[in-house]
Order: C-alpha cells, then structure tokens, then sequence
C-alpha cells in the first residue's frame, strides 16, 4: 500500500527523469548546431580511439586514452591519467576527477561559445598546453596551468556545474 510520501517519492523521480532527459538531449542537439566544428573533431578523435575504453560523464562522452594529458572538444573528453605514484589513491582520485570536472568546464565553454569555441578556447588552450615557451614561462613564474583564462574559466564553470570543490592548485 503506498502512502502519501511513497507518491511524493515517485511523482520527484517521474519529474527529475522528465526533466534530466530533456536537458541532455538539448545539450547534445545544441552541440551538434551552435557547437558542431569542435563536435566534428571531437568525434573524429573518438572514432581514432574507439577500441580505448569509454564512459558517460553528464552530457559527455569521455575516452579513456593512455597519455598523460587530457582535452575536452565539444561532447568529447579525452582522459588520461593523472595520478601520482607517491600520492594515496584517494588522493589520486581526487586529482582525475578535479581534471575530468575541469574537461567538462570546456564541455560547457563549447555550449556558451558555439562557434567562437574554437578561436577562443581551443586555439589558446592548445598553444598554452604545448609550446615548450609556455612550459618554462609557468616554471620560471609559478604559473598554475589554470592560470590562463580560458584554463581557470574551465575549472570554474566546471566546479559550479558539476558542484565540485577543487583541490588547490
Ligand atoms: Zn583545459
């Protein structure tokens, strides 16, 4: 026999389902519009990686790749691994899932920006990330990698959506 607040508990479920539904699949329609080049590369990457493993995370679909470094494009997150050897697990954990929540914050950038995503995130993020220059400027200065503004937008827009409290870095 079911009482009121059993009917309370389903009639929440019906309307959080009702409503999670609906935003993924915007989300994902508005990607594949407003977002579609960096989605275009997103995919092709992931049908490069199609045999790595793969989850869901949100509205992204996130491949698990072997190199040490990881990217978001569009829908698409590619993961490495991040951990320490001489960090605890936990800690470790801690570490990936800070990288994937700040992944995800380019995931939403791509949703904003539509396409100025490419101009004015992934160009600068990837000149950031792989010009030796940039590298010895973040030694010489102590630099976070997140210093630069489309890196600490993503982590913000990352931890406010995903509600996560980021270790500091
Ligand atoms: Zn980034």
């Amino acid at each position: 026999m079911m009482d009121i607040e059993d009917i309370c508990v389903f009639l929440c479920g019906i309307l959080y389902v009702g409503m999670a539904v609906p935003i993924k699949i915007l989300c994902v329609l508005c990607q594949w519009t407003w977002g579609v080049v960096q989605n275009i590369v997103g995919l092709l990457v992931f049908l490069v990686t199609l045999k790595n493993k793969h989850s869901i995370f949100r509205c992204a679909v996130v491949t698990h790749w072997n190199h040490p470094y990881s990217m978001g494009c569009g829908m698409f997150i590619f993961k490495g691994d991040h951990g320490y050897a001489h960090y605890s697990d936990e800690r470790n954990e801690k570490i990936n899932h800070d990288v994937l929540v700040h992944e995800y914050g380019h995931t939403v950038q791509s949703l904003i920006l539509g396409p100025l995503f490419v101009p004015v995130i992934a160009i600068p993020s990837l000149l950031w990330a792989s010009i030796p220059y940039f590298d010895r400027l973040r030694s010489r200065k102590g630099l976070s990698y997140y210093w630069l503004y489309c890196e600490k937008w993503a982590n913000l827009i990352g931890d406010k959506v995903c509600g996560n409290i980021r270790e500091k870095c």
